[in-house]
């Protein structure tokens, strides 16, 4: 069974090919907003549209195989900026109609969890899912991955990206950070954890005060991820404890980072569970996991059934019907 995944949530359009388990390619291009702006969702699917042909062809041309060999097409349901999904999704009916292929819909949430336990062989772990636009702590429960806490407002990777701009640095903004954090020393920010669940906007706004009142951006660097990264493990260490899981799994943009991983490995040593992190060429949106994902979850749609779904949770993605 090959399968050709189509991702276009945001900032990235990607095209991935598996052969069952076997990796074919996995090509993507990566929108890069203006300097000082996030995202502009229209700027983005301006991209999109204009570069998915060259990533497909791209795709196809490594994994040496023509629109013919594929048997599935999986994409990039939601969630994510409807302007940009929509391209994935057009792309993806486009094809499918043209060359008679099954359609697969993947949430990208799911998809993020699944290349995660793909890549590291991982079996049931409580996953800490951490990107742009998303920040879950996940595990799989009754047939379904469960939210067992999650953002109460902006996502991780969105708050240190917001941080960099506020401080004049490029984007994207995490691994800038990450870079200036190596540097810096510690002082107290807002640490908030509510029950199961997080929040970054006081915790962001009191960085951007003292960066405007002159404190060095090493300092607020380093004092931001501490912050942000101790709030993280606490309530996935809690999450382990409830659910009884004995692996620990971080995915998403935001598993790049070192300094969260080394954080997460100690909770974990401590605990007595093992801790996987998804490799960085898979840590980013990208085409794989969604081809993945749609060998895994493969039930095919028909075109009228393919409308996007921006708000798409995880949640709510039957596992085993
Ligand atoms: P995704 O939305 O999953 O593609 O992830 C993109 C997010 O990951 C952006 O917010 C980036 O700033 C963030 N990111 C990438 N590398 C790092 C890093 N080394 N440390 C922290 N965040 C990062
Ligand atoms: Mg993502």
């Amino acid at each position: 069974m090959i399968c050709l995944g189509i991702e276009s949530t945001a900032h990235t359009f990607g095209v991935g090919i598996i052969d069952n388990k076997k990796v074919l390619s996995n090509e993507k291009t990566v929108y890069i907003p203006k300097k000082g702006f996030g995202i502009i969702p229209r700027d983005a699917a301006q991209h999109h549209s204009e570069n998915g042909l060259e990533v497909l062809k791209n795709a196809l041309t490594k994994a040496n195989l023509k629109m013919g060999d594929i048997d599935i097409i999986a994409f990039s349901q939601g969630p994510g900026l409807p302007q940009c999904l929509r391209i994935g999704a057009v792309f993806a009916r486009t094809l499918a109609l043209k060359y008679n292929k099954p359609l697969i819909p993947v949430n990208h949430c799911v998809a993020h969890v699944e290349i995660g336990k793909f890549s590291t062989q991982s079996k049931d772990p409580v996953v800490l899912y951490l990107s742009g636009g998303n920040t879950q702590i996940i595990a799989f429960a009754g047939g379904r991955y469960r939210v067992f806490g999650e953002t109460q407002d902006i996502p991780i990777g969105n708050a240190l990206d917001m941080l960099a701009r506020k401080m004049d640095l490029p984007m994207p903004g995490g691994p800038q950070i990450d870079k200036l954090a190596l540097k810096g020393k510690y002082f107290e920010l807002p640490y908030v954890v509510k029950g199961m669940d997080l929040s970054f906007t006081g915790l962001l706004t009191e960085a951007v005060k003292k960066y405007k009142q002159g404190v060095k951006s090493e300092d607020i660097a380093y004092s931001f991820q501490e912050t942000c990264f101790a709030m993280l493990a606490e309530v996935t260490e809690r999450a382990v404890a409830h659910t009884d899981k004995e692996e620990v799994l971080l995915t998403g943009g935001v598993a790049a980072n070192k300094r969260l991983q080394e954080m997460l490995r100690i909770m974990c040593e401590e605990r007595g569970a093992k801790f996987f992190v998804v490799p960085r060429e898979y840590s980013g949106d990208n085409g794989l996991m969604i081809a993945v994902t749609g060998i895994l979850h493969n039930k095919p749609i028909s075109i009228e059934k393919s409308k996007i779904k921006q708000k798409w949770r995880v949640d709510e993605v039957d596992i085993h019907d």
